[in-house]
């Protein structure tokens, strides 16, 4: 597939930067610096340089603050981020640290539209005119003494806590694509809940909602771990015309997998690249006793490697299975692991 050479340009690294430049300039400037003073150097500057982080991959912030003396970062920081001066580590966290997350919103709406645009985003069709976005909360702060009022809590038996700050993210991903898409991630906070599974599920829930507002044409499905295999969360994604595809497990999901013992499967076996997946699966059960009538659809997947070594895997969805496309159901859920550490290389 050829992509307009225009739409190329915008895709480059340097495109790309310069559009997420675009975006930061127009957010409006907290009024003054933590100190009180007048602005010593542009939000949009320290905004860049907290990307540039990531892209220039320092291991740290303190990193980041030693490489300011490199010629070659400096000129980095100059051409590709238009960052026309660069904050200290500490002054740019200070920065930060004020701005309200939701703000960089427009940034990853802004490079989803040029991926559209460029028609990238064909490629990324898995399955019924759908994308494949995989859910995954992951920690990104965690302290026994650092906190502020946003922190999730740990309260520990001795009486210390841990702060920590968790997010939800989802990214637009296919088995056979190397690159994978991010969208704007959920921050978690202290007002999700006290379980993983709370504050995951509430996230979802405004991620859901933004994706709805952001992405109106979006047709997805969302792959997501045990942790979201309850009704009020999947129901909202079906009611809009989206399709998910969720782990379970006896422990998160008692009653469907007592449903289950009575049944008999249908079974289906493939082998790739060495693996063998045995495939089963069952249509129109109950997802639990409390909402009988939201049904779903079962798959169970065994996989055995070259080594002979077995792992197992189960899951539901709204899309009903057959044997023709029960294979591109359990890879399209596999295919999540491009965000997880857990991905075997080999796979
Ligand atoms: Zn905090």
């Amino acid at each position: 597939m050829s992509i307009h050479s225009t739409e190329k340009k915008h895709l480059s690294a340097n495109g790309m930067l310069r559009e997420v430049r675009a975006t930061f300039d127009d957010i409006p400037t907290l009024p003054k610096d933590p100190r009180g003073l007048k602005h010593a150097i542009s939000q949009a500057d320290c905004l860049m340089s907290g990307l540039s982080v990531f892209g220039l991959k320092f291991p740290s912030l303190l990193q980041f603050d030693n490489g300011l003396d490199d010629p070659v970062v400096k000129h980095n920081l100059r051409t590709l981020y238009r960052v026309k001066e660069a904050p200290s580590d500490t002054y740019m966290r200070e920065r930060l640290d004020t701005l309200d997350p939701q703000s960089i919103r427009p940034a990853f709406v802004r490079i989803f539209a040029l991926i559209q645009r460029g028609k990238v985003i064909e490629d990324y069709v898995y399955l019924d005119g759908c994308v494949l976005i995989a859910c995954d909360g992951t920690g990104m702060f965690s302290s026994d003494a650092v906190h502020c009022g946003n922190c999730c809590e740990k309260h520990h038996k001795d009486g210390t806590i841990t702060y920590y700050h968790q997010m939800l993210s989802g990214v637009v991903l296919h088995p056979d694509q190397r690159e994978v898409f991010p969208l704007c991630p959920e921050p978690i906070s202290k007002g999700d809940g006290s379980t993983k599974n709370d504050c995951e599920q509430n996230a979802f829930g405004r991620f859901f909602h933004h994706f709805c507002k952001e992405h109106p044409h979006l047709k997805a499905i969302f792959t997501c771990d045990a942790l979201s295999a309850k009704v009020p969360y999947l129901r909202p994604v079906v009611e809009k015309g989206h399709h998910f595809i969720v782990g379970v497990n006896p422990t998160g999901n008692p009653s469907l997998f007592e449903w289950l013992k009575g049944v008999e499967m249908v079974t289906h076996k493939v082998t790739l690249r060495g693996e063998v997946l045995e495939l089963s699966f069952y249509n129109k059960i109950p997802l639990n006793n409390s909402h009988p009538d939201f049904e779903v659809n079962f798959v169970d997947c065994k996989v055995t490697n070259r080594r002979g070594k077995t792992s197992h895997f189960s899951w539901v969805t709204d899309i009903p299975v057959t044997k023709e496309n029960v294979f591109q159901i359990a890879r399209g859920s596999r295919a999540r692991w491009k965000i997880e550490n857990i991905m075997d290389p080999k796979n």
